[in-house]
């Protein structure tokens, strides 16, 4: 008998069925790749009115031969009324598609990841919370690797679950990284091992509130059950257990490790470190080699990363930073005196709740592009406060008032959208307004 595949009784279902894929960006279209490879027709459909058709020819040579069709304008009910699988990609929230879904069974709607899912075997590690989702899901997967276990790292980041489905290498264990996005219409997701870091703030404009927020992030744990591991913060042990969030056994963690790591500076880090030693255990990981693998890891790139020092100023690239708790964690990072960058487009939470962490730490803050009114009036009030139309002005202001000794941090608090098309373009653009002070004050890179 064939196994059950999600709310499909077999495989075979798939044939000729027509699958409506949502959102052309890379998860999406390994998704398509996935449905035809299984034998349905493909829909994929994206709110982007201006995606040139020839973005099909990325998952098949001839679309039309194989049922593939792109439709590329406002998304309607009758591009969904004949779907018999609607599969979502990472960055679209199934609540924003919620009036033209009105008619469709929510059981045929399901994220890319969870689609992936059940087509796999191979135990899972899957890592979700506000901040540090990319470093754990990085260290956890180079930790198993350093002990010698065939790992997959990807998900929300790198390469989608559907590709590795497609790939011929199979993998001992799979670390992924999972937004709430993706969680909040999780039904059958469940992983060996899941990991909530930590709960903040985050994606307010888009979540009711804070209690639907964290709903989606504990969707991770509901399918779980004693033969699984759930890894919690200890703040959040009491609050979640009081919940009955899972069925599985429950380990938390805090900032106290055994672990040394230089690469990764910060209590937050410590964290984010003793989480994933909690994750890799079961696996058989020894503290030998989790020890080693640790001590050689090393920040990822826009996540409190030096860039270089000019005059004895230390420029550090954390564009990474997008909520309030980041910016915490990255300026209690640093001894010395910080000069904040701050901007751009914010994605809520109180603004006051950086006043204590700043307060004796902070030596100016320079705000630059969007969300001035959400930042000055809390902020002005504390601390010598400028703002500016760019980035480049921002920092080149900071500069000119900065001492040796201080440090001046790109830790904006925001999405990049205002002024990049990315967070990694906003970093880069910091990294090379600091190399041209750097060259103008005659600094060592
Ligand atoms: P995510 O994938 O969740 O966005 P990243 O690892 O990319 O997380 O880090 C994003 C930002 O959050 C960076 O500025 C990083 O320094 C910061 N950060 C990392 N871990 C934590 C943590 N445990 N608590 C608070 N901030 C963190």
């Amino acid at each position: 008998m064939e196994r059950t595949v999600g709310i499909f009784q077999s495989l075979k279902i798939f044939e000729n069925r027509q699958a409506v894929v949502v959102g052309a960006g890379v998860s999406g279209l390994a998704a398509c790749r996935f449905l035809l490879s299984l034998g349905a027709r493909v829909r994929l459909v994206d709110a982007k009115a201006d995606l040139p058709q020839d973005v099909l020819l990325k998952v098949h040579a001839d679309p039309a031969s194989v049922g593939l069709t792109l439709e590329a304008r406002a998304h309607t009910p009758s591009q969904f009324a004949d779907a018999d699988l609607i599969v979502l990609s990472p960055g679209v929230p199934v609540k924003k598609l919620a009036t033209v879904l009105k008619h469709v069974d929510p059981k045929r709607v399901v994220a890319e990841m969870e689609f992936a899912s059940w087509f796999l075997s191979e135990p899972v590690i899957a890592i979700t919370g506000t901040n540090g989702k990319t470093t754990t899901t990085t260290l956890v997967g180079h930790i198993l690797e350093h002990a010698g276990l065939s790992t997959f790292v990807g998900g929300n980041i790198g390469t989608p679950l559907c590709d590795y489905l497609m790939a011929e290498k199979r993998a001992d264990v799979l670390v992924i990284e999972i937004s709430s996005f993706q969680l909040q219409n999780c039904r059958t997701f469940k992983p060996r091992v899941a990991a909530l870091l930590n709960f903040s703030a985050n994606h307010l404009d888009y979540h009711l509130d804070m209690e639907e927020y964290l709903q989606a992030k504990l969707q991770l744990f509901a399918c779980q059950d004693h033969g699984c591991l759930a890894v919690i913060p200890q703040a959040l042990r009491k609050e979640l257990l009081a919940r009955g969030f899972t069925k599985a056994q429950v380990e938390t963690f805090s900032a106290e490790t055994q672990f040394d790591c230089p690469g990764l500076p910060g209590a937050h880090n410590r964290e984010n470190i003793a989480a994933a030693w909690r994750m890799v255990r079961p696996f058989g990981v020894t503290e030998d080699q989790a020890r080693a693998a640790i001590a050689a890891f090393h920040a990822l790139p826009h996540r409190i990363e030096p860039v270089g020092e000019a005059g004895g100023v230390l420029f550090v690239n954390d564009s990474k930073a997008t909520t309030l708790d980041s910016v915490c964690a990255a300026v209690k990072s640093y001894e010395r005196p910080v000069r904040l960058l701050l901007g751009g487009v914010f994605k809520g939470g109180d603004v006051a709740s950086l006043l204590p962490v700043l307060a004796g730490r902070t030596a100016s803050i320079g705000l630059f592009g969007a969300s001035r009114e959400v930042f000055e009036p809390v902020l002005a009030p504390h601390f010598p406060t400028s703002w500016d139309q760019t980035l480049e002005a921002a920092v080149r202001r900071q500069f000119a008032q900065a001492q040796p000794g201080d440090v001046i941090l790109l830790s904006p608090a925001t999405a990049s959208f205002d002024a990049y098309k990315s967070y990694t373009e906003r970093g880069r653009d910091f990294a090379r307004v600091a190399q041209a002070l750097m060259a103008e004050s005659g600094g060592a890179g």
